[in-house]
């Protein structure tokens, strides 16, 4: 399971999930850099530049190893299964649960966490199981699921879902447009990357409540799964320091950034974890460390345009699953 209850044992679990190269990506000439060798084995090659006849032959590549990779041929209920179902489990035992999903614009967070009507992601996946849980308990409790949905954008928090108050949920049925909805209020802006790229974090919180009486007295117990679109990793790429993009761009790379350094305060087992740096990890702070409840996606493209992106991702990765 991806949870374990010996808090000597407790880290971040970090995937990697590989996407299939766009018809975009194949239609520009581009090759597969990526290798999925084993579950925990993946292999990122880099290809000499084909200008440089110097270099053609030299094509030098590096092994990442990880909690599990999964091809691009994961179907989203295997990505759900193998990152998330533990959490939810969790969840309905009173734990805080978080996965969070990482990657350059156009890697997959967003098809991994929200996904499409006809292959929900995550989030929707997570309040399905939620709810068949709960019904299958309904007889020892009474439990209430409540959802808030917050942007956090140049360093302010935006509601996505119903301003000012979590939004309580009923059943399950609608969760999918709901979320959609919440989605096209998050803040997009064209950049060079990507014309529709989200430039802003998304996250979902799932509250679980649950109530009983339990010899004469009521027993309660609150958990809460954080469900996290982080925004594109890629560096910002502006270069006029007034204008709207490079200030998100500088944004972004600072919640990044605070989240980099609370993961290496957490590897490296500080007492302080500087949590308060950006809205982003003052969102996370019950939510990050400390038992074993946080899962990193990391979102990558197999395509050697996406090389760099791809490589810092995996680095990055990598220094996570120390936690
Ligand atoms: P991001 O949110 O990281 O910017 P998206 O999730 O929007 O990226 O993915 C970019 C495009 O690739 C979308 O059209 C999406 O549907 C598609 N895509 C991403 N991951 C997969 C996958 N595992 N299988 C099929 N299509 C995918
Ligand atoms: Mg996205």
């Amino acid at each position: 399971g991806a949870c374990n209850a010996d808090a000597a044992d407790s880290r971040i679990l970090v995937f990697v999930r590989l996407r299939p190269m766009s018809k975009k990506e194949r239609e520009a000439g581009s090759r597969s850099c990526v290798k999925i060798v084993s579950k925990k084995d993946v292999y990122l090659t880099e290809f000499a530049s084909e200008s440089d006849y110097l270099r053609l032959k030299r094509v030098r590549g590096r092994h990442f190893w990880f909690d599990a990779s999964f091809p691009d041929s994961t179907t989203q209920a295997e990505v759900y299964g193998a990152t998330t179902s533990d959490l939810v489990e969790g969840v309905l035992q009173g734990r805080n649960g978080t996965v969070f999903c990482y990657g350059a614009t156009g890697a997959g967070k967003t098809y991994t966490m929200l996904g499409t009507m006809e292959s929900p992601g995550v989030m929707v996946l997570a309040i399905k199981d939620l709810f068949s849980k709960v019904r299958q308990r309904s007889h020892d409790g009474n439990h209430s699921i409540q959802l808030s949905s917050l942007e956090v954008y140049n360093d302010t928090v935006r509601d996505l879902l119903s301003p000012g108050r979590p939004l309580l949920l009923r059943e399950d049925k609608q969760v999918m447009k709901l979320l959609q909805q919440g989605n096209q209020n998050r803040t997009t802006e064209p950049t060079r990357v990507n014309e529709t790229s989200s430039r802003s974090h998304a996250t979902l919180q799932v509250i679980v409540e649950y109530r009983s009486m339990e010899g004469g007295s009521i027993v309660t117990r609150v958990g809460k799964l954080s469900l996290i679109d982080l925004a594109g990793s890629e560096r910002a790429l502006a270069t006029d320091q007034r204008t709207q993009r490079s200030i998100e761009g500088a944004n972004i790379n600072r919640s990044l950034l605070a989240l980099s350094s609370c993961i290496n305060s957490l590897v490296e087992g500080k007492k302080h974890i500087p949590f308060r740096n950006s809205k982003l990890t003052q969102l996370l702070k019950d939510s990050l460390g400390g038992s074993c409840n946080t899962i990193m996606i990391a979102n990558i493209s197999p395509s050697n345009l996406s090389f760099g992106e791809t490589q810092t991702i995996l680095h990055w990765a990598d220094r996570a699953k120390k936690i």
